[in-house]
């Protein structure tokens, strides 16, 4: 599936006379130098002759979008519980489907879905991939990330799914295993993909749990470590978080719909970050999206699109949620007293920034602005359509009214990804019917072992039925 060319060094690429649409100087028209897989240079005229330049006329160009929290490995699954609640997610995916996957459905799922967020311009994802059920499964997810040509935060999921007869035998294996993929697939955090780690969530497992797994990311000096939080009403434990010593800038907690404010006042002030996934959450109960309450407690926070196997896998979509949510919930206080509001409360410029500044993974150092010493993940938005014209300010044109198929150039670290609104290197056709076989037969070796009650799918009916 990997274009082999797509392997070769980094050119130079110079875009001539785009827009900015974030940062200090949003509105200029600009080149944008990139070299080394870097921004080299920002300004009104640059001259290249060795670089290949891309026309930049009658677009805006932006960081490229972040997605806080998916789980790419659910590419196969698209849509297939799309009118479903939580509860039925639990059930269906958690110990269903989970238990089901090879490698090869890992690899095509996670390369399927990378391709795809990037097509739609996502040049940044942390994939918390739950689905590692042996080493051939992290293998699979890491090498897909790979060849994607994406920029990756992989998070290695600690959860067991209840397989009958599992690889890992013990919760240890686990960590031996990620301790493997630091020491041979990711010794340093300076590639394009970096190794976190996604925890257990804690209405699942015991507090020592918790605790081991905190201390295998901490022992691997991983610097990301993910969990879901809040994401149904079971109450959340920060007395839990507080105890194992080490929940620390690096974390990033997902949802968190159903936490109280001294969740967020926790996360605030250690450093972690909330990553809202407005699709999944308003649309299968789990409750509105945290911006809010996140916002306000001083949280750092981003957007996330969680799961295709429900919902839509465009950032654009999901910004727009976000917003729109978050004015709503701003607004209702005083629809509730009977006036009209005095604001919206959050603008167009505050969504795009949680959609592309990369604070919420911890990457602000790297990416989330079009500056020099950044590392090059843009987006170019054609303009010259009807949708956006007459053109409002960038943020407005991209957060209220751009199309996916407004994309026209995607850039990762200095890399074409896509070019002319098309995947560069991508051989769709013939990654389209191993996704459909890759679907049918998880749901056929699902529906030959359902017969089987586990410890984990009683441990979630406690939870959805409400039971301490
Ligand atoms: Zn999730």
């Amino acid at each position: 599936m990997l274009d082999k060319t797509r392997r070769e060094p980094c050119r130079k690429l110079l875009i001539k006379g785009t827009q900015l649409a974030a940062g200090r100087h949003a509105g200029e028209i600009v080149d944008i130098l990139i070299a080394r897989g870097k921004i080299a240079d920002v300004a009104p005229h640059i001259d290249a002759a060795d670089a290949e330049v891309l026309d930049g006329n009658q677009t805006l160009a932006s960081p490229g979008f972040v997605d806080g929290h998916r789980h790419l490995w659910q590419t196969n699954l698209r849509g297939m519980l799309a009118d479903t609640v939580l509860a039925d997610y639990y059930r269906g995916v958690r110990v269903g489907y989970a238990t089901a996957y090879t490698p090869d459905d890992v690899y095509v799922s996670t390369y399927a879905g990378a391709v795809d967020a990037l097509r739609d311009g996502v040049t940044t994802v942390l994939d918390h991939c739950h689905i590692i059920n042996s080493p051939e499964h992290a293998d699979a997810a890491a090498n897909a990330l790979k060849d994607a040509g994406i920029r990756a935060i992989f998070c290695y999921g600690f959860y067991a799914p209840p397989i009958k007869n599992p690889v890992f035998r013990e919760r240890q294996d686990r960590y031996r295993d990620v301790g493997r993929m630091r020491r041979d697939f990711f010794p340093s955090d300076d590639g394009l993909i970096t190794l976190g780690a996604a925890l257990t969530e804690q209405w699942l497992v015991p507090e020592d749990v918790t605790a081991d797994e905190v201390r295998t990311a901490r022992d691997l000096n991983l610097r990301n470590v993910t969990l879901h939080v809040g994401a149904n009403p079971a109450k959340t434990d920060i007395e839990r978080f507080r105890c194992t010593g080490c929940f620390g800038p690096t974390f990033t907690y997902s949802h968190c719909n159903s936490c109280q404010a001294a969740f967020f006042k926790f996360a605030a002030e250690t450093g972690g970050a909330v990553v809202s996934t407005p699709e999944t959450e308003l649309g299968m109960g789990m409750g509105f999206p945290s911006t809010n309450k996140a916002l306000e407690a001083g949280a750092r926070f981003g957007l996330g699109i969680d799961i295709v196997s429900f919902g839509n896998g465009d950032m654009l979509t999901t910004t727009r949620l976000a917003l729109q949510t978050a004015r709503a919930l701003h607004c209702q206080p005083s629809v509730l007293a009977g006036k009209m509001p005095e604001s919206s409360g959050y603008t167009t410029k505050d969504a795009l920034a949680w959609a592309t500044s990369g604070d919420a993974v911890g990457l602000t150092d790297k990416i989330g602005s079009i500056e020099t010493g950044k590392h090059a993940d843009v987006v170019l938005f054609k303009t010259d359509r009807l949708n956006l014209s007459p053109l409002s300010n960038p943020a407005t044109a991209i957060v209220m009214h751009a199309r996916s198929s407004d994309i026209d150039t995607v850039i990762v670290g200095g890399q074409l990804r896509v070019k002319d609104g098309e995947l560069v290197g991508v051989d769709i056709k013939g990654l389209l019917p191993k996704l459909e076989q890759s679907k049918r037969s998880i749901v056929e070796r699902v529906r030959q072992a359902r017969s089987e009650q586990s410890d984990m799918g009683q441990a979630y009916e406690t939870l959805i039925a409400g039971k301490p």
